[in-house]
């Protein structure tokens, strides 16, 4: 079967790793529960930061939030691994800015992921990974951000979400841990 995937808050904990830096470079201590709590994909709204200000500081942090020591979430690595030695197509499909395509990449290999090249597909805006999704036929889709996951609800690919506070509203079948998917596929069959 084709799995396809997004990256950033489905298969890697991106949010959480930026909130820390974030901290840290404003010097404040901001409680993760306040994180945790958020509504929104962004997260400058935690550090009392205005939208400019927050979209501003992302884009400079950017590189450092993308290539530094971002974890995985707890089973992502091992289940994509599992998937591939089983024989299934993974593919991944990130919206990502078109410059850091070829850097996401080679993190993603060097992290553990199993990437084939030409199934790494970046640099696409949020309403526009339907396109590929279709172009694919997946039989499987991971998100997280309803931006994303408001344009895919009628595909035939089944469509998952990945868990997250700011998601809540979207009515999709729901992933909240990766160990879930052995799960999820039995129950699909
Ligand atoms: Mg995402």
């Amino acid at each position: 079967m084709k799995f396809g995937f997004d990256i950033d808050d489905t298969l890697i904990n991106l949010r959480e790793h930026a909130f820390h830096l974030y901290n840290k470079k404003l010097n404040q201590s901001v409680d993760l529960d306040v994180f945790r709590a958020l509504q929104t994909v962004e997260i400058h709204e935690a550090f009392g930061l205005k939208k400019e200000d927050g979209n501003a500081m992302w884009r400079e942090c950017m590189e450092e939030i993308y290539f530094t020591d971002c974890p995985s979430f707890e089973g992502a690595l091992e289940t994509l691994n599992s998937l591939d030695t089983d024989g299934h197509e993974i593919y991944y499909i990130t919206s990502r800015p078109k410059k850091y395509c070829t850097q996401t990449r080679e993190w993603m290999k060097a992290q553990g992921f199993p990437v084939k090249d030409d199934n790494f597909y970046c640099g696409m805006q949020d309403d526009e990974k339907i396109a590929t999704i279709m172009k694919l036929e997946l039989d499987y889709y991971f998100d997280d951000k309803p931006a994303v996951l408001e344009t895919l609800k009628d595909v035939q690919t089944k469509v998952f979400i990945m868990d997250q506070s700011y998601n809540q509203s979207v009515e999709m079948p729901r992933m909240k841990q990766w160990i879930e998917l052995d799960d999820i596929l039995s129950n699909n069959k």
